[in-house]
């Protein structure tokens, strides 16, 4: 168990916070969701009742170790400043002597947002000399950016090394407790989903949970591998063919080690798509197939309705439950039905008394669409580190933090 900030001497510190403001920004720079700097105040205003001056720093897009304005962290300051009704100044930088000196300054109770840390390259390159000097703006040092704990960056990893003291935020904290208690002490049947695009993303994900669960549902696009592998017919869907050996593998594994892995029995299947649009043409036809077969010419785009009825029961006798990844193209519509279904689904159990984790922006997306988000026991922020934490891996920024 790693250390929280209930664990260390706080009161009328300064300390410094990772935090995840990775926002999406529109043309004008504006902030379209607000949701990882509002995941944030928590850990924040905990802060701020022991009596903290709080210094906060992230990364925001891919800079590549140049300031870029338009990846300037100015907006969210603006935000913050107006979610916790309090001022936020911002720094012009993330190092030097005037940040230096603006650190220096901070009375207790006030609040300091760096500019952009990777505006310097030494961030993720996680060099030595730059974790030392962000660290030495502060004297304890607090983790909560679940979405970049599984990189090893200055900010993240290397600065522990800097602090004598440190420790993760109320938001790592309870991912770590959703992510770790379900993976490492789950309640059985113990049920994994995996959907999304590709099979290659997810091959180490697969392979851990194999050694975890009762029984896993694979969909989305990756499936079609898996078919293709079984020797069925997939027409135009997208296959991994490097991967076939791969999923034959996967296949013996869960076979061998008594695990159901589910791959769709019927599907919803088009002639005509534009994956990267997202759109489909009106003359296109789309249908039922009435087997695991897809014909020449057709893309499988969704699992079908007796895919479904064959998983229901699975979803609903689980208890615990972890998703990641959409079953079918589910940004068009006619094609989001197995992913809404599932969201539903999983949204049942956990009303019955399942533990359910949603991890990855579409499952969540899904989830928000089918108004069941709510009733999901805990939904992941951090989408790469979530997988991450699936595949079993040490994730550098949370190896970094001391324990209890
Ligand atoms: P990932 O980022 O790997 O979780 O993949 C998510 C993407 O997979 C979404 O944009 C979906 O539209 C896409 N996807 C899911 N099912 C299919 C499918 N059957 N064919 C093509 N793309 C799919």
């Amino acid at each position: 168990m790693k250390k929280t900030i209930k664990d260390v001497p706080l009161k009328s510190k300064k300390v410094l916070v990772r935090v995840d403001y990775n926002v999406p920004l529109n043309d004008q720079g504006q902030i379209t969701n607000d949701k990882r700097i509002a995941a944030t105040l928590p850990t924040i205003n905990y802060l701020l009742e022991q009596d903290c001056a709080v210094i906060l720093m992230s990364h925001l897009g891919r800079p590549k170790g140049k300031a870029v304005p338009s990846m300037s962290l100015k907006p969210a300051a603006a935000r913050l400043g107006e979610l916790l009704k309090k001022e936020v100044f911002m720094a012009p930088d993330c190092v030097g002597p005037e940040v230096k000196k603006m650190a220096a300054n901070l009375k207790n109770g006030q609040l300091l947002l760096l500019e952009n840390l990777r505006f310097h390259a030494e961030e993720e390159k996680n060099d030595a000399a730059f974790a030392a000097e962000l660290a030495s703006l502060g004297e304890v040092f607090v983790q909560d950016a679940f979405g970049t704990v599984h990189r090893a960056h200055a900010s993240t990893a290397g600065i522990v090394n800097h602090m004598p003291l440190a420790a993760c935020g109320f938001l790592v904290e309870k991912e770590l407790k959703f992510l770790g208690e379900t993976l490492n002490n789950p309640r059985h049947p113990f049920l994994a989903i995996l959907g999304g695009a590709k099979v290659s993303d997810k091959i180490a994900v697969i392979d851990n949970l194999l050694t975890k669960v009762d029984s896993l549902i694979i969909g989305g696009a990756m499936a079609y591998t898996f078919l293709k592998a079984e020797g069925i017919e997939t027409g135009k869907s997208l296959v991994e063919d490097d991967k076939l050996s791969v999923a034959r593998d996967l296949l013996k594994k869960a076979q061998d080690k008594k695990i159901s892995l589910l791959i769709p029995i019927d599907h919803i299947i088009v002639d005509k798509v534009d994956f990267a649009g997202k759109k489909v043409d009106s003359a296109a036809s789309i249908k039922e197939t009435e087997g695991a077969e897809i014909p020449d010419g057709f893309y499988g785009v969704d699992i079908g309705p007796m895919t479904i009825k064959r998983i229901a029961p699975v979803v609903m006798e689980a208890r615990t439950i972890v998703w990641n990844g959409p079953l079918g193209v589910f940004e068009i519509d006619q094609f989001s039905k197995g992913t809404i279904e599932i969201a539903n689904l999983v949204a049942q159990a956990t009303e019955k008394g399942a533990v359910s984790v949603i991890g990855g922006g579409d499952s969540i997306a899904a989830a928000k669409k089918a108004g069941v988000d709510k009733k999901i026991s805990h939904i992941s922020t951090g989408g790469g580190a979530s997988l991450e934490f699936l595949e079993g891996k040490p994730l550098p920024g949370i190896a970094a933090l001391p324990d209890k």
